[in-house]
């Protein structure tokens, strides 16, 4: 038999139950006690109390998580001021560069996969696309041309020095098993926008979706985050192939398998012929020449679910 004060709180919980049953999933929610776990003995206190007081905390850390999730840190009309905290020189041709934003506790950055940002350092502002971030932190791959000014700027910056960043912006957006493969086809620093998307991928429980990715770099001294890229590739859904240009006494890395021809026509067409066009998306990430190519290219083996980042 249950007390009044018991049989209220039930019914309360069976009816919040039901209400957060309907909007959302409840895998962190305290489970609901059943009739059989209260002994009906009036103990002080009660399983009931306990679940109530557990289901109302739960309830505030909800509310107030969802207040800072509909605050993003990144604005797209505003710049903000972040701190380089580490550069990490990969090779002549690539580094990675850490920033921290400081000043609010109450903000987070939020990004789709695949999005980019304007970094603005002094006049000159660039369009970079995250590989990771977490709540105020924010890390970027960055090809360094020889005779670019912008991109020697960023490898010369020190710790603690000021970057500014404003977005994000791009469309793209990928929705859990939308498709049953992605080909993903990038060059040089166009793997920036596919490494989060993989990620996002492999981090799934729940995706059934293969990815094949094909990038082209020069050597395959030059490819930038090699262990990361293998990492991926040890997921079940994950194939990569690397196409280089020159050839070099290194020719294997595990997990990678690596080509010697550049990316053309011919081994484009000979990858997108043998992919159902319904249920394949391909994705293309280059320089404007690639990027009008494989678009043309990808048009002549009649696929149409395809989206370029440019
Ligand atoms: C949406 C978007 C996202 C981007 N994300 C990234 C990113 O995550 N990481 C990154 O490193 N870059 C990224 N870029 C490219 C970046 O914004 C700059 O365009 C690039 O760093 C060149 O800057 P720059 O000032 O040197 O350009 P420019 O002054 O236009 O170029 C200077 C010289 O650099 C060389 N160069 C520039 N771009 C290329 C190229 N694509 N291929 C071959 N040679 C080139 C050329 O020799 C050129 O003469 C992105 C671009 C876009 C549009």
């Amino acid at each position: 038999m249950f007390t009044n004060k018991e049989l209220r709180t039930l019914i309360n919980l069976k009816i919040l139950d039901m209400i957060m049953d309907d909007k959302e999933s409840l895998s962190d929610r305290p489970p609901t006690p059943t009739e059989e776990d209260c002994c009906g003995n009036s103990c002080n206190p009660c399983i009931f109390d306990i679940h109530k007081k557990l289901i109302d905390q739960w309830d505030d850390n909800k509310k107030s998580n969802s207040k800072i999730k509909s605050k993003n840190l990144l604005v797209p009309t505003l710049y903000k001021t972040f701190k380089v905290i580490k550069i990490n020189e990969i090779n002549d041709d690539y580094l990675t560069i850490i920033l921290h934003y400081e000043d609010d506790s109450h903000s987070c950055i939020f990004l789709n996969p695949g999005q980019h940002v304007i970094i603005n350092l002094l006049t000159w502002s660039k369009p970079f696309t995250p590989i990771t971030w977490n709540n105020n932190n924010i890390e970027f791959l960055v090809r360094v041309y020889p005779n670019s000014t912008f991109t020697n700027k960023l490898k010369n910056l020190q710790v603690g020095d000021q970057v500014k960043i404003r977005g994000p912006y791009g469309e793209f957006l990928y929705f859990q098993n939308s498709f049953k493969k992605i080909i993903m086809y990038c060059i040089g620093s166009g793997i920036a926008a596919f490494y989060p998307i993989i990620q996002s991928i492999v981090n799934n429980d729940l995706e059934e979706t293969r990815i094949k990715l094909f990038a082209g770099f020069r050597s395959v001294c030059q490819i930038p985050l090699k262990q990361r890229l293998q990492l991926l590739a040890d997921y079940w859904n994950v194939e990569f192939t690397i196409h280089v240009t020159e050839v070099e006494e290194i020719t294997t890395i595990h997990n990678i398998q690596i080509k010697k021809e550049k990316i053309n026509e011919n081994n484009y067409k000979a990858v997108l012929q043998k992919e159902s066009s319904e249920s394949t998306l391909v994705l293309i990430c280059g320089n404007e020449e690639f990027n009008e190519a494989l678009s043309q290219w990808t048009q002549e083996c009649n696929h149409i679910n395809y989206y370029v980042f440019k």
